[in-house]
């Protein structure tokens, strides 16, 4: 291989002092085979790697695309404790493309291998764990939800032991920055110098129309932004019905993305209190908590810039992170509801609505994606979703003030349909299509997944090739929960 035109990625976090990450090879992964690669995002980011470079990155060889790969140290707030011993145990930042437009991108690999941030795991990632992230971060995108994405993915026959044994596999993240709240808690428990560098490093890349900003407004910039950006992400997820699962202070994006996927779910029937991590046994990462939660982590992000920002400053961030959220969350519900700016009343109509999903156990999506057949004559399946057999009472007042409501909209019935569809997904991943993929995949059979990655791309089309997954799933089906093992 002629290494002098070898694609090569660019490694701009070595900028930073070594305390801040450590050169670490992958350990190779055998007889490495493709199992999907993402030519959408390929696209988007102008990516030309072919699959045996594709193959070369995802299998660690790193014979045919040159780069420099490294594990970064960071620490965290893990379920509220803190833990100093954080970073990449088993992913290694492999470096930056960079696109047609200038944008770079990090290409970080999950399941490299062991590094010194291992402790005790084997550095390792597993194909179901792996196929997980890959589509739930394709699904959050063509939601239109901020997200971490995927390149592809490779696996082997190399055994990893879980709960039981399963085929290693290894993912190609991509994203804007893999720099988490967990780098500035380590920052700051290292002292200013390091702060220093590491808000310049962070202004430089993310927010260059301040880098010639004193320390002290970069900081309020980098906080605040993180403050606005979370806000606005947490309102999506609710909005959308995602769990994350696992909201620790080093699984969170400085700049709002969702980043680090374990037992997350989309819900089926809405549960106002749902925990989706099986290992969260107080529910602080519950569904009705993650807005909190997340306000709890920007506070202890604010901790991290004690001397550079005044207790004012802080407090001003956590409030314009609840007026952000607040306005989001209401923003983005009513356009769920097919309405287009938010009137008096309507944080009560939400909030009456989903007080009735909750106690009769409706379908989260299917809900609203159906709402688009009220007042036709397939309005039964809508009303089948919540009732076999009759509306209750709750419902049916809801009904009359929701029709109240549309009507004060002004606009013609088949256009607030439209909305409705443009807004609400006809296709969802739940937990137990995702369980069926990995069972395929597990098989070698890879078609249900790269089906599964287009149409999630395009959630807001009909998929009638998808036409059995588009139906309330069954009993044993519905409210799977997961363990973080991965
Ligand atoms: P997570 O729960 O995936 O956010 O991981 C929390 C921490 O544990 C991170 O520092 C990970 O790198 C590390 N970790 C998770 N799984 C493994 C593994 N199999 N081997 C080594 N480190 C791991
Ligand atoms: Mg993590």
């Amino acid at each position: 291989m002629d290494t002098l035109n070898a694609p090569k990625l660019e490694q701009d976090y070595t900028d930073l002092p070594k305390s801040y990450f450590s050169h670490v090879q992958p350990e190779p992964m055998e007889n490495a085979k493709l199992v999907s690669v993402n030519h959408t995002l390929m696209a988007q980011i102008d990516c030309d790697l072919n699959d045996e470079q594709l193959l070369d990155l995802l299998s660690g060889y790193l014979q045919q695309v040159s780069c420099d790969p490294l594990a970064q140290k960071y620490v965290g707030h893990q379920f509220g404790v803190y833990n100093p011993d954080l970073g990449d145990g088993r992913g290694l930042l492999l470096g930056q493309w960079r696109d047609n437009s200038g944008q770079a991108w990090d290409f970080h690999l999950k399941g490299a291998g062991r590094t010194p941030y291992s402790r005790r795991g084997d550095g390792r990632a597993v194909l179901r764990s792996t196929i997980r992230e890959y589509l739930a971060s394709e699904a959050l995108n063509g939601l239109g939800v901020p997200s971490t994405r995927g390149l592809g993915i490779a696996t082997s026959d190399e055994p990893v032991q879980r709960e039981i044994v399963e085929p290693r596999a290894t993912l190609i993240r991509v994203s804007h920055t893999h720099i988490r709240f967990g780098h500035f808690q380590f920052a700051a428990s290292k002292g200013a110098a390091h702060m220093e560098t590491l808000l310049n490093f962070v202004v430089q890349k993310h927010y260059p129309e301040h880098q010639q900003d004193s320390l002290e407004d970069k900081a309020w910039v980098v906080l605040h932004q993180a403050c606005i950006k979370t806000a606005k992400l947490l309102a999506k997820w609710q909005t959308v019905g995602f769990n994350h699962g696992v909201m620790n202070t080093d699984n969170m994006s400085i700049i709002g993305e969702t980043f680090d996927f374990g037992p997350f779910a989309f819900f089926d029937d809405f549960k106002i209190d749902f925990i989706c991590n099986h290992s969260d046994y107080e529910g602080r990462y519950a569904y009705n908590q993650q807005a909190q939660i997340a306000l709890w982590n920007c506070k202890v992000l604010a901790t991290c810039f004690d001397g550079l920002l005044t207790e004012e400053q802080a407090q001003q961030a956590m409030e314009d992170f609840v007026q952000t959220y607040n306005r989001a969350y209401l923003e983005d519900m009513i356009a769920k509801l097919g309405l287009e700016t938010v009137q008096n009343g309507d944080k009560e109509l939400i909030g009456d609505l989903l007080v009735l999903m909750d106690e009769f156990q409706v379908d989260y999506s299917l809900f609203f994606r159906r709402l688009a057949k009220w007042q036709t004559d397939k309005e039964s399946e809508l009303f089948e979703l919540i009732h076999p057999e009759q509306l209750p009472v709750g419902f049916s007042q809801w009904f009359d003030k929701f029709s109240v409501r549309v009507e004060q909209e002004g606009v013609d019935l088949s256009v607030w349909r439209e909305r409705i569809l443009k807004a609400n997904p006809s296709i969802v991943l739940r937990n137990y299509i995702a369980q069926q993929i990995i069972e395929k995949a597990e098989r070698g059979d890879y078609v249900m997944l790269n089906e599964w990655l287009i149409a999630l791309q395009s959630p807001f089309e009909e998929h009638p090739n998808l036409a059995d997954f588009q139906q309330p799933p069954r009993p044993y089906q519905k409210g799977m929960k997961l363990s973080c093992s991965s």
